[in-house]
């Protein structure tokens, strides 16, 4: 047993032993890469761009060339270009022929890959990093822990059985994803505030990156929840009595202000008692929809999701949909028995 192997053997004692096996193929894959390309999700949140930073810096470390990147063209929400390493990135049709090795993050399906589907598919070397229930296992090798809170966390583990050095720079992205994904430290396993501290001594300043994330709105935040809030309605018999507390936001609600805000929202209706699922629709392109859904106790938020075509994790997940807005509200609230048929199943 060599020391990579030997380190490997003790993590699976503390990491998951399942782990083991993914983390081995992804350390015997990128033994040998010359050049990688991470890509997270389209529309990324803090987890994904954290993620992929993170892995770019590892990389760096390692002696491998690596640029990270997602597939579409839009900048992401401001607050996460105080993450670091988004010099990092580049646009997804800037990433060289010369890549010889893809690595996804954070992203449970092709789909999300955006105009990159293709080509990392096409690609017989695709590390999956992820931590989504939902995922679908598209890589040649899976890194896929869904009990680990944030992909972040996944590549910490990673990073530990590699023999990474964590750096100051690193540890700021890996810790913006795990604040965010555990919505501040409230879901994951006791796990998430050791991890927390490991990367807090690294010198960071948990009030700084947590204004930075979750705080900093401009003004017209106020005015537009006022007009959000308006719109909210619920369906108290939904899913066999478990509720559900829905917002709407149209295209027009959300011009003056940015994707920060449009994301807040569900984070302020899912405080509410009045059902079990809180539902937040999101127009951010007239006529189509993303819908996030956030479950307290009875409702399998990933299975209701995947139902309408999309999936996530079993208290937060989301989907798609086109058409207007009594069509997005007249599909959710019609799905009430397949919400209900996920009652008592396994870990909701
Ligand atoms: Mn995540």
């Amino acid at each position: 047993m060599g020391p990579a192997e030997q380190a490997a053997h003790q993590l699976s004692q503390s990491i998951s032993r399942r782990m083991s096996g993914p983390i081995q193929d992804s350390m015997d894959m990128l033994a040998d890469a010359e050049f990688v390309a991470v890509v997270c999700h389209i529309h990324p949140d803090a987890d994904a761009i954290g993620a992929a930073s993170a892995m770019v810096m590892a990389l760096r470390q390692r002696g491998i060339r690596a640029v990270a990147s997602y597939g579409n063209d839009e900048l992401p929400a401001k607050s996460l270009l105080t993450i670091p390493g988004w010099e990092f990135f580049v646009a997804p049709g800037d990433i060289p022929e010369t890549v010889d090795t893809w690595v996804s993050v954070d992203c449970a399906s092709p789909e999300r890959l955006g105009n990159l589907r293709e080509r990392m598919l096409g690609s017989r070397r695709l590390i999956v990093v992820d931590h989504h229930d939902s995922n679908t296992r598209y890589g040649t090798v899976n890194m896929v822990d869904e009990d680990s809170e944030s992909s972040t966390m996944v590549l910490l583990d990673f990073f530990e059985v590699w023999g990474i050095k964590l750096t100051r720079d690193m540890a700021h992205a890996l810790y913006a994803g795990l604040l965010t994904d555990t919505v501040s430290f409230q879901f994951g396993r006791s796990r998430m505030h050791t991890a927390a501290a490991r990367l807090l001594n690294k010198g960071l300043d948990p009030r700084t990156i947590g204004a930075q994330l979750l705080e900093g709105h401009p003004f017209e935040y106020l005015p537009f929840l006022g007009r959000v809030m308006a719109t909210a309605g619920r369906v108290p018999g939904w899913a066999d009595g478990a509720g559900l507390v829905h917002v709407t936001i149209s295209n027009e609600d959300m011009a003056d202000v940015g994707h920060d805000e449009v994301e807040a929202v569900v984070d302020v209706v899912r405080t509410t008692k009045g059902g079990d699922v809180a539902a937040v629709f999101k127009e951010y392109e007239p006529g189509y929809w993303t819908v996030s859904l956030r479950s307290t106790e009875h409702i399998d938020a990933a299975a209701v999701a995947g139902f309408m075509g999309g999936g996530g994790h079993l208290r937060a997940a989301g989907y798609s949909y086109a058409g207007d807005r009594d069509g997005v509200l007249g599909a959710l609230i019609g799905a009430s028995e397949a919400a209900a048929a996920t009652i008592g199943k396994a870990g909701a």
